[in-house]
């Protein structure tokens, strides 16, 4: 299994000369099996280039694409993912199910005229619209599990299981804790702690883990239940979920490439020995970057 990186920015694409080594385009990873099937993880600004290279290799006429949830940052690109223009394309499409509305609707409303020059309905390629909540499927080669994040939205999260390999895709994910003021609430702490550990399961092996790393540990704690971890956090998941390689993924879009090599190479060490980690290998995702599984 082959897993590359589209985009690896949260929340907005910061294209500039700060940002060339680890890019500016917004969340995509796709997965691809030793079969050649292709499954992409969320649609931000890096499915362009995803979509692009995918007509030109002419590579499979079926695509999975998984999105965590409907923040721009998740979808942005999806208008610019050439496939969808070709009656050519199959394209499963697979989404959180929220309260009041489905994918599909979310879909409609975001292509239609008052966003982009083409709707829902002018798509030429056959899209199947599917709502997920926690489960367990097959798509082709792939076996995908999936389990709810702690976001200000209904946001999935993703095991995909191929040929005896295993990457986890976060998405946005805040670990859960105790709102300040909140401590003496009976009970509480322990769910914290019990819905920890159930996330922590559901990552449980992975040979590779996308993860949430938005914020410096110094940062998130300005920035609690924005939805996002920090890199310590990603860490500190990784290593007690006994993942092997760990990308830390949804840069925070003032952080440049210097500044990233800067806690690649002095903070990131100190961190694997903090959390008993010695053998984690754990980078920060750059666009481009393909990972062999
Ligand atoms: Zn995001
Ligand atoms: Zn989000």
């Amino acid at each position: 299994m082959r897993v590359r990186f589209w985009g690896v920015r949260g929340s907005i694409a910061a294209p500039g000369s700060e940002t060339v080594k680890y890019g500016g385009n917004t969340a995509c990873v796709q997965v691809t099996a030793p079969t050649g099937e292709v499954l992409l993880l969320d649609a931000g600004t890096g499915i362009r280039g995803a979509g692009q290279k995918i007509v030109s290799d002419k590579g499979p006429l079926s695509i999975a694409l998984l999105i965590t949830h409907t923040h721009w940052d998740h979808i942005q690109g999806f208008p610019y993912f050439i496939p969808i223009y070709s009656p050519r394309f199959a394209i499963d499409l697979f989404g959180p199910r929220l309260p009041h509305r489905n994918i599909e609707e979310i879909f409609a409303i975001f292509l239609s005229h008052e966003f982009h020059p083409v709707r829902k309905m002018e798509l030429a390629a056959r899209i199947r619209y599917r709502d997920l909540g926690e489960e367990a499927f097959r798509h082709g080669p792939f076996a995908v599990t999936t389990c709810y994040a702690h976001h200000p939205v209904v946001a999935l999260s993703y095991r995909i299981e191929c040929q005896g390999k295993t990457v986890v895709y976060t998405g946005d994910h805040e670990p859960y804790f105790v709102v300040d003021g909140k401590a003496t609430e009976p009970g509480l702490p322990e769910r914290m702690e019990v819905a920890n550990a159930r996330y922590t399961d559901f990552a449980r092996g992975a040979d590779l883990l996308v993860c949430d790393a938005m914020y410096t540990a110094e940062e998130y704690a300005k920035k609690k239940l924005w939805g996002h971890g920090s890199i310590d956090d990603a860490v500190g998941l990784a290593a007690s979920a006994g993942a092997k390689r760990l990308a830390l993924f949804h840069h925070e879009p003032n952080y440049a490439d210097a500044f990233l090599d800067d806690i690649d190479a002095h903070h990131l060490p100190r961190l694997k020995e903090r959390f008993s980690a010695p053998n984690l290998e754990a980078f920060f995702a750059r666009e481009g970057l393909e990972v062999t599984l």
